[in-house]
């Protein structure tokens, strides 16, 4: 498009954005002393600070001139309830972790009450640290999706579904029908998008997979499941039916452009080129593979092979933190030592995982993951001008290696403030700390 003539008449848009830098991750260099121009909740346009003075009039007029602006941070993998269960199990391995403190506790508490109040304090914490959009796997998805929009963030709700029963479901058939019924219910919500989330290979079987394969492709709904989480996954497996879990997902049709692969941390070579030929994408835990022991991703292999990489934070219960600004770091330094590599996982790399990635992974790259003309006005305003951010060379290495969630000050959905001087605008902290600590005095006594 021709600049217009200076003696045009000015547009009027709805926000504008001051920073003194924004990182739009497309393109990778960020740029100085820009505004971000939004109406309607989309963007219309990056613009220096000059030139938006004189092509646009903003009915609200923000400046963060000490600030990065960067697209809303995407946690690609989280179980967001289990705030709740926090720091209740430390120090054990994934097993059990699983076996001996999460289900019992969860048999004994689950509900929609305890998924709502656990997502919204969850949220609230993630919105506060720059997320904006979440892709959730838990049960009763449709109390999930309340909390989610009575914070005015995204998310995307995994289906859960297990061959075993829980208070939710009873067995695969009832985990889908009641994860459907919810989907149908949030269907005109632009908010709020579902997905078909199977545990893992060894809690589903293959029949369950079959179905859940039939109904992905029917309805068009991304597969997402936890993939060789950890080395005993791939041994069993090996054992036990001869092939990697991949390549028996992929016998039965689940790998495609939808699949999402959560942890993948212990693939090989074979399974690396299967997840690059079918076009999948991985979703990279570092601190929860850390702190249950299961091992490091290899996040760099997987980026040299094409593969979209996205960050998650995993559960509380397993991590214990929802902060995705902690987990780009974590990855990076990880990256570098495990290749020996200086050079791998770049601090551009990371901030595109953590944004972009996330959102191809969730099908949502269209709308979301960058800050381009056209798409929603998600945005993270992050204040370098603390003493531990001075000075500043590159605000992206800043944002990977310096900064930390308690810099972010400000976030926007479709233009919309949901955190301004950093505090949570739609939920009730005092009311969300109340219920959390209800639910602890519950959750304190040893299960059984
Ligand atoms: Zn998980």
């Amino acid at each position: 498009m021709e600049p217009e003539p200076l003696s045009a008449a000015r547009r009027t848009v709805d926000l504008r954005i001051d920073a003194a830098w924004i990182a739009p991750v497309e393109p990778e260099a960020a740029l100085a002393e820009h505004a971000l121009l939004v109406d309607g909740g989309r963007i219309v346009a990056l613009a220096p600070w000059d030139e938006a003075d004189a092509r646009y009039v903003a009915r609200v007029h923000v400046q963060r001139l000490t600030h990065v602006l960067i697209p809303g941070l995407v946690n690609a993998h989280a179980h967001s309830a289990m705030a709740l269960m926090r720091g209740v199990a430390d120090d054990v391995p994934l097993a059990a972790w699983l076996t001996e403190h999460i289900w019992p506790r969860e048999a004994a508490v689950l509900g929609p009450d305890f998924v709502h109040d656990g997502t919204l304090l969850a949220a609230a914490e993630m919105l506060a640290g720059g997320i904006t959009a979440c892709n959730d796997m838990y049960f009763y998805p449709e109390a999930a999706a309340d909390a989610y929009l009575a914070a005015g963030m995204r998310a995307m709700l995994g289906v859960p579904v297990l061959d075993f029963p829980t208070r939710y479901a009873p067995d695969a058939a009832g985990y889908l029908a009641a994860g459907l019924a919810a989907r149908d219910r949030y269907r005109r919500e632009p908010h709020i998008v579902f997905s078909l989330a199977p545990h893992a290979p060894y809690t589903v079987g293959d029949d369950s997979w079959r179905a859940i394969v039939t109904l992905a492709r029917e309805l068009d709904l991304t597969i997402q499941t936890h993939l060789l989480e950890t080395r005993k996954e791939r041994a069993d497996a090996l054992t036990q039916d001869g092939r990697s879990p991949l390549a028996r997902l992929d016998a039965l049709g689940a790998t495609g452009p939808g699949f999402v692969a959560i942890h993948a941390v212990h693939c090989d070579e074979d399974d690396i080129r299967m997840l690059a030929a079918r076009h999948c994408h991985v979703v990279h835990c570092p601190a929860s593979n850390a702190k249950l022991a299961s091992g490091i991703a290899p996040v760099a292999a997987y980026l040299a092979a094409g593969i979209n990489v996205a960050l998650g934070t995993d559960g509380a219960a397993s991590n214990n933190r929802l902060d995705l600004m902690g987990e780009m770091r974590l990855a990076a330094l990880l990256a570098k030592a495990t290749t020996g590599d200086a050079a791998a996982l770049p601090a551009a790399s990371v901030l595109r995982c953590a944004t972009l990635g996330g959102a191809r992974a969730l099908g949502l790259d269209a709308t979301i993951g960058s800050l381009v003309p056209g798409k929603a006005a998600d945005a993270v305003a992050i204040d370098l001008a603390d003493i531990a951010t001075t000075p500043c060379y590159d605000p992206v290495s800043h944002l990977v290696h310096a900064a930390g969630r308690e810099h972010v000050t400000d976030v926007w959905v479709d233009g919309a403030p949901v955190v301004t001087d950093r505090l949570v605008q739609r939920i009730d902290v005092a009311a969300v700390k109340g219920s959390a600590e209800r639910w602890h005095a519950r959750l304190a006594r040893p299960p059984g």
